[in-house]
């Protein structure tokens, strides 16, 4: 099933084109629908798919207020070696403050020449979670959206550190097009993901790269903090960012990045 945010209320949606896709109200915000998604999934089940339309315009980020937004460093090997880091021994965790938050054919505007791009595969919680085991970790997840950590380089090694502020400039956090729950994915440890700027392929690798998987870091949060359901968890992104180029790269006025994760769709990001 595919859950989405259309015109700020939480919806099923059918199809993988957002521009040819069928849309159900469910009258909602998206943290009930996730809090409810088996009486959802019935729903869904009992309707008569409706004709499809273009939702582009009216398709928000899928959780667009979330309690909590966690994202995860250094989480591929090749992007730990290519920014000359050692992979961490525990998840490398910061926050990307909700209001970054934007959907999935959004216009950014950039803040300074120094704004880099970062495919991610982004948890959308299922269920509480506290002090789950790693084998019970799946059970806490609703679904997977595609994300992207854009990231202020300068800012975010500014002061010793701060990624959390560095990579939450306004729509710094473009997710979408919407979750699709778990049940609906082939492999949900297995996933092609990827990035292209104006067409040119920037990022491609797989989710079963990934150091630490979903139910680990389902487990390493939970262990500390209680996990909510519409939470968000960026996982981290895979080799190919452009400070770790040589001449570094960075985002431009007018260009714009395609985001893709195989089952779950495309964003389209603009950027000016
Ligand atoms: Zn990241």
């Amino acid at each position: 099933m595919q859950l989405a945010n259309v015109d700020g209320r939480a919806a099923v949606v059918w199809g993988s084109d957002p521009a040819a896709a069928s849309v159900h109200d469910l009258g909602t915000d998206a943290i009930d629908a996730i809090e409810r998604l088996d009486e959802v999934r019935s729903i869904a089940a009992s309707l008569e798919v409706p004709p499809p339309s273009d939702l582009r315009a009216r398709l928000g980020p899928p959780v667009p207020r979330p309690r909590q937004v966690f994202a995860i460093g250094l989480n591929y090997g090749a992007h730990a070696a290519e920014t000359g880091r050692e992979p961490p021994a525990i998840p490398a965790t910061f926050t990307k403050f909700p209001s970054a938050l934007t959907g999935p054919f959004a216009t950014v505007a950039l803040p300074s020449a120094h704004v880099d791009w970062e495919v991610e595969l982004v948890v959308v919680v299922g269920r509480e979670a506290h002090g789950v085991a790693e084998a019970d970790g799946w059970a806490h997840v609703a679904g997977f959206t595609v994300g992207q950590d854009l990231s202020e380089r300068r800012v975010q090694q500014a002061a010793g550190a701060q990624f959390s502020l560095g990579k939450s400039y306004a729509g710094f956090a473009p997710t979408g097009p919407w979750m699709v729950t778990l049940d609906a994915l082939a492999d949900p440890a297995d996933l092609a993901l990827g990035c292209a700027l104006d067409g040119e392929v920037l990022q491609n690798s797989r989710t079963s790269d990934l150091i630490f998987d979903v139910p680990r870091l389902v487990a390493e949060l939970s262990a500390v903090v209680t996990l909510w359901p519409g939470d968000l968890i960026f996982t981290g992104t895979p080799a190919g960012v452009g400070a770790a180029r040589t001449p570094p790269r960075f985002l431009q006025p007018g260009q714009t990045l395609v985001s893709t994760i195989e089952g779950i769709g495309i964003i389209e990001t603009t950027f000016t």
